[in-house]
């Protein structure tokens, strides 16, 4: 019998028939990636229902020599949730049925949950008692807890509450060994030496299993303000960020821009989406403030402030939401992008960040680098403008994509040119989506020899077999 059936058989007899797939059938959701661009195969799925379980599973695998690729909701836009086409087959292992809520300790404001909760199913839970998780994104309904740590996620709140990094008290972990580590520590407070934690949050696998983690909360705020505008240009945009920003101190929540193309793709390819504004804008920002106060003052705050912009030159046009239904509406548009560019073509996604007050440059400066090598190219242009981060996405129709020959080299040129203008501005190629597959050449490019000898010395102490998701993360 060879290694991987005698692996398989022993998980199987562990974790039971069910909880082990091998079919191509069964496999097949686990290997793609929902955009269909990377596709690998993997020796079986684990499905692991406890701590206990993954902790054996694991440590089947190290003692076999077999790779682990751990997997929440497979939402993953950079292939990190997928195996590589090259090297052993790893087991895929799917958190999917550790979705257990633990605890709740509102006075504390926290909670602790399981790795596979959905992100949503966790935000519902902590509303239930009246406080938010405000990690949000358009994945929501699909991605888990587990894969948004280990990606430290960003979405449309960063801007107020700091991305998943910041909203962790505690986490378990299963190590490359197979060994539990139980941090699930409540705490604001605790300077015992290193945190442990800060480790596994962003890894992407490649250090330990996430099985658990205790998650701060906050008041949930009982009314929102939201408005829709189209501001002159980017720099417009900016200078109208800085008026929310000193006008409306904290309960700035989200500011969100897209171009006039991205909004067409949404209008397009997703139903029941439409123009918020009268007429044609070239650039959109979605603001929202919320907070617990009167709902009365928070709406004329925002009146005032698109006002003030108006007065300056810097607006176009703008509406203010009136009732729920129209600020979900208007959220709905943002949260559509990602589902209208995977129908629309070959979008090749970038995730930079640079200071908020580069945007502008960026914008610009990234366009001419693309264009300078495709002339007349589609630019989609949507991004968190309150955090700096921007996904510029030079976008080819699937016919155009089929037609060129050299398809796969073009692309890798184009992304290197928009990262390479967000380096000289002082920011990064990966602001919250993760390495994954496609920025892996990048890490080698962009990071400097100290940082990837500090990363290969973390790895090595806590995965010398390089087991844990190999060949990921560290070039
Ligand atoms: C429509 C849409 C909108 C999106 N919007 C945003 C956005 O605004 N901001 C943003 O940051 N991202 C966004 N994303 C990307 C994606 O949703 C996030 O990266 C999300 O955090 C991935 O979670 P997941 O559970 O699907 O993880 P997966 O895709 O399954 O995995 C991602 C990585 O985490 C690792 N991993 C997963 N679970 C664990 C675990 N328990 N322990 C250790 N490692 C693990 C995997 O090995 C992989 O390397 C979006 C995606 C889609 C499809």
């Amino acid at each position: 019998m060879n290694t991987g059936t005698a692996l398989i058989r022993r998980l199987i007899a562990e974790l039971g028939e069910d909880a082990v797939l091998t079919a191509a059938s069964d496999v097949g959701g686990f290997t793609e990636d929902f955009r269909g661009r990377y596709k690998a195969d993997a020796l079986c799925v684990a499905q692991p229902a406890t701590t206990e379980q993954v902790s054996f599973v694991v440590r089947a695998c190290a003692e076999s020599g077999t790779p682990v690729l751990p997997q929440g909701g497979n939402t993953s836009l950079c292939g990190g949730s997928i195996p590589s086409t090259e090297g052993a087959r790893p087991v895929i292992v799917s958190l999917a049925r550790m979705r257990r809520v633990r605890h709740i300790d509102a006075a504390n404001g926290s909670m602790e949950v399981e790795a596979g909760c959905v992100l949503k199913a966790v935000q519902d839970a902590a509303a239930e008692v009246g406080r938010l998780y405000p990690v949000s994104l358009g994945a929501e309904g699909s991605c888990q807890i587990g894969g948004t740590l280990s990606t430290n996620a960003g979405g449309t709140s960063v801007l107020r509450y700091g991305n998943t990094r910041e909203n962790v008290l505690g986490l378990e972990v299963v190590l490359a060994d197979g060994s539990v580590w139980n941090g699930l520590r409540g705490l604001r407070k605790d300077n015992t030496g290193i945190d442990l934690k800060q480790l596994f949050i962003g890894a992407e696998g490649t250090l330990g299993i996430i099985t658990a983690a205790t998650l701060k909360l906050h008041p949930l705020p009982t009314h929102q303000s939201l408005a829709w505008f189209a501001p002159v240009d980017p720099e417009a945009a900016l200078r109208i960020l800085g008026m929310f920003q000193e006008r409306c101190g904290s309960s700035l929540s989200a500011y969100e821009l897209m171009n006039a193309r991205q909004l067409e793709l949404v209008i397009g390819h997703v139903q029941n989406r439409r123009n918020p504004l009268d007429g044609k804008h070239a650039w959109h920002v979605l603001v929202e403030l919320s907070n617990s106060r009167g709902a009365d003052a928070m709406d004329e705050l925002l009146v005032q402030t698109l006002e003030l912009a108006a007065e300056a030159g810097l607006i176009e046009d703008a509406i203010v939401a009136s009732s729920d239904t129209q600020r979900a509406s208007l959220w709905e548009i943002r949260h559509s992008v990602t589902e209208a560019n995977k129908k629309a073509g070959v979008g090749l996604t970038t995730d930079c960040a640079v200071p908020v007050s580069a945007v502008p440059r960026f914008i610009a400066s990234a366009s001419e680098a693309v264009r300078d090598i495709v002339p007349n190219i589609d630019l989609v242009i949507v991004g968190h403008m309150g955090d700096g981060n921007v996904h510029f996405i030079p976008m080819f129709s699937f016919d155009e994509w089929r037609a060129m020959p050299d398809a796969a080299a073009t692309g890798a040129t184009l992304r290197r040119r928009v990262n390479d203008v967000a380096h000289q501005l002082g920011g990064t190629f990966s602001a919250e989506h993760g390495v994954g597959q496609t920025g892996l050449q990048e890490m080698a490019h962009y990071k400097s020899d100290i940082e990837l000898t500090l990363m290969r010395a973390v790895k090595q102490a806590l995965d010398p077999k390089n087991l844990m998701n190999p060949g990921r993360l560290v070039p």
